[in-house]
């Protein structure tokens, strides 16, 4: 059960994590503006309440996590991010990223495998009234049918880069994705220069949880 009650106390909470945030060296204020306006909470299991503005990953069930904060802030921020950009998310999990990209003014499409995270996600992006649309199927596959992004965003370990999400992308487009078979992935920062050629440059070193293939529905 989540807690849709935003309070003075977790308001305070969020600005220490805004200027921890700052401190590990996000930078584009934007970013930071935005964990403020979308309340982390709200994402996350009541048990956890207290814990929200810390910088950890939590559970969110079917063994997934909501990622760290400043994963998310990092992520966002090799985005680039301009308002009104198409956005393609492979991995909705708790939604609190699809709506960081939201309060940034991008058009966000967000894929979820899990039938149950997809409608969690729903509901708690509905009550903060942003429109992404929220698909459930399978990221490995993107969506053709809204294709081609401006920017792509992974949220999960891929074992290496799907081909399908390479073509979806507009010339000019940028792709973040950590890349690694293990437990460990290497954050990719792809730029498509033309139809057939991309730039890739590496950012170091996260954890996230296997981008799998197939949707699951319970
Ligand atoms: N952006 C999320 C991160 C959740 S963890 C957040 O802010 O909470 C990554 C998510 O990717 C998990 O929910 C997992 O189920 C999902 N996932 C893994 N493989 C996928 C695939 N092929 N298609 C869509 N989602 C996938």
């Amino acid at each position: 059960m989540q807690h849709l009650k935003d309070t003075f106390k977790h308001k305070g909470k969020r600005k220490q994590l805004i200027l921890e945030l700052s401190e590990m060296g996000i930078k584009d204020q934007r970013i930071l503006e935005a964990f403020d306006q979308v309340p982390r909470h709200f994402f996350l299991d009541l048990a956890f309440d207290d814990q929200a503005y810390s910088n950890m990953a939590f559970q969110i069930g079917s063994g997934q996590t909501i990622s760290h904060p400043y994963t998310v802030a990092f992520q966002t921020e090799l985005l680039e991010i301009q308002k009104g950009e198409k956005v393609l998310e492979i991995g909705t999990g708790s939604g609190f990223q699809t709506s960081i990209l939201c309060e940034l003014g991008a058009k966000v499409f967000s894929i979820e495998r899990y039938s149950d995270l997809h409608l969690a996600a729903k509901f708690v992006i509905d009550h903060l009234k942003y429109t992404p649309k929220l698909i459930f199927g399978d990221g490995y596959k993107g969506n053709a049918l809204n294709a081609p992004f401006d920017k792509i965003l992974v949220t999960c370990g891929a074992p290496e880069i799907p081909n399908e999400l390479l073509k979806q992308l507009k010339v000019g487009g940028i792709m973040v994705i950590p890349v690694g078979e293990g437990k460990e992935q290497k954050m990719l920062k792809i730029i498509k220069q033309t139809e057939t050629s991309f730039s890739r440059e590496e950012f170091g070193t996260f954890k996230f949880v296997p981008m799998l293939e197939r949707t699951v529905k319970k």
